[in-house]
């Protein structure tokens, strides 16, 4: 038994994000080649086990007494999935007059691998091998995302894996990122690309970057919440800020992460990488809540970098990275003691999807900001920034945009003057054209300012300006709110956290 080897090679990944981001903890580990299976196993329980922090005791027969030993358990969060206990002989002792069941030694923590006497098909692999019987449990993520709703279906059935795919499978929980957000919600990360590709991004890009000692997780985040999207976006906003310049990574390391997402020197485009994430909600079992794949970073990053130039030209901030950041991590309200940031993650998931994000920067300003105490503008930047999405992601033309911000400014102003934010709640709440053009009439009477003629002109297919008018409608009723905000915030005070 202890004779079964295990081969291991950059050139066969599965295609499987779990199983593949294993094979390259153990190709990093190992390196390619034959290998002995039971090393290999020991290595990875070596590396999930650690201390607990307790201490337990356990009965010693030779002496007759009670010793103490430091427990150990599998590494969090590993320990939700791998349900297996430490095990060791048990004895009856009396104590105090009672009779109880003691350990003879401490507990040893195992995951063994029993293999069957004759080949069979592997389940992920298909490869004809010697199959190791496994629990579901073990392998949490083994799931074409596609098919999440039948995941729990398959739980039932062990898997017949062959050794490379049972430890790889194993490996898997030492190369994720996660992110925990207290008893509400824990986010795993995993880059999946070509294996070559994937151990250098781990090992020049991840591992330094990666939190140590951190009890809420090893994920380096921008900022984070109880979401998917707004969590996946810290992360990646993360990534993003150490392509140009780095305080943690090496050169080379910040030339594959740029190339990596598509911003690199020349030289063959690498192969595309995935992110995937998984919420779910922690507990005695993984309850999980969403498994997402994010293929489109190179994209992402184009964008990112189109707007730290707006924010480097326009002198609004020296360092643009942060702010960007600052911009995304703003959408959050007060809710008693929580922070509430579903609009954030409402908005990070339209940016990762490509989609419009306006809606939800509306509905933060209108429900959110006006209504607090102390009610603020945005941050500054973040409307260019919206801006220049629209035109990258919707070819919005930038000209109708200037129009109406300056026309959305005016209008702001004025409802600041005359004391008239309900026009900007109608205009807000307008439900279609015909209500939007009744608000926009209203305004000119009320507040005598003139509406600019390219918004009167309702085309084919209710646009104005090409632009859907309920986005034409959203983005005004920003840039009016917005200004009304500013207007109403004392000067002092406003800047301090942006300057
Ligand atoms: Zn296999």
């Amino acid at each position: 038994m202890g004779q079964l080897s295990v081969y291991l090679s950059f050139d066969e990944p599965i295609g499987n994000f779990w199983i593949d981001t294993g094979l390259v903890v153990l190709l990093r580990q190992f390196g390619e080649g034959e290998h002995s299976v039971e090393r290999v196993r020991e290595w990875l329980v070596s590396q999930l086990v650690q201390p607990s922090g307790n201490k337990g005791k356990y009965y010693d027969q030779n002496s007759g007494q009670f010793r103490e030993y430091d427990k150990v358990n599998w590494i969090y969060p590993a320990n939700i999935f791998i349900k297996v206990s430490g095990s060791a002989p048990k004895i009856d002792v009396e104590i105090e007059g009672k009779k109880e069941k003691v350990f003879t030694s401490p507990p040893t923590f195992d995951l063994s691998l029993k293999f069957s006497k004759r080949p069979g098909k592997c389940d992920f692999c298909g490869d004809q091998a010697l199959l190791a019987e496994a629990k579901m449990w073990m392998y949490p993520f083994v799931v074409d995302p596609d098919k999440f709703g039948t995941f729990y279906s398959g739980t039932k059935r062990a898997l017949r894996l062959c050794a490379r795919c049972a430890l790889a499978g194993m490996a898997g929980y030492l190369g994720w990122l996660w992110k925990a957000q207290g008893n509400e919600a824990l986010h795993f990360f995993i880059f999946h690309s070509e294996p070559r590709e994937m151990k250098r991004l781990q090992e020049e890009v991840l591992e330094p970057l990666r939190l140590k000692g951190d009890r809420s997780g090893t994920a380096p985040v921008a900022f984070a919440g109880p979401y998917t999207h707004e969590t996946v976006w810290g992360l990646l906003l993360k990534l993003f800020t150490h392509v140009r310049n780095s305080d943690l990574l090496s050169e080379e390391a910040r030339d594959l992460l740029a190339s990596l997402l598509g911003a690199g020197k020349g030289g063959p485009p690498p192969a595309p990488i995935t992110l995937y994430a998984v919420t779910g909600k922690p507990g005695q079992a993984f309850s999980m809540r969403a498994l997402r794949e994010f293929s489109k970073l190179q994209h992402l990053y184009r964008l990112y970098e189109s707007w730290e130039k707006i924010i480097a030209e326009k002198n609004i901030n020296k360092n643009p990275h942060q702010h960007i950041i600052q911009i995304f991590e703003q959408f959050w309200a007060q809710q008693g003691q929580n922070r509430e940031t579903i609009l954030r993650d409402k908005i990070a998931h339209a940016i990762l999807e490509f989609l419009d994000p306006s809606p939800f920067v509306e509905q933060f300003l209108f429900d959110a900001r006006a209504k607090e105490e102390n009610p603020r503008p945005l941050v500054r930047g973040t409307l260019e920034i919206l801006g220049k999405y629209l035109q990258e992601v919707f070819g919005m033309d930038e000209q109708f945009q200037r129009i109406l911000a300056g026309f959305g400014y005016s209008l702001g102003s004025a409802a600041r003057e005359h004391e008239e934010v309900g026009l900007l709640y109608a205009l807000r709440n307008a439900k279609n054209p015909e209500d939007f053009y009744r608000v926009l009439n209203d305004i000119q009477f009320r507040l005598e300012i003139t509406v600019p003629e390219v918004l009167l002109r309702i085309e084919k297919g209710e646009r104005i300006a090409g632009v859907p008018w309920v986005r034409v409608k959203s983005l005004l009723s920003i840039y009016a709110m917005n200004a009304y905000l500013r207007k109403t915030t004392p000067q002092s005070g406003v800047q301090t956290k942006e300057a």
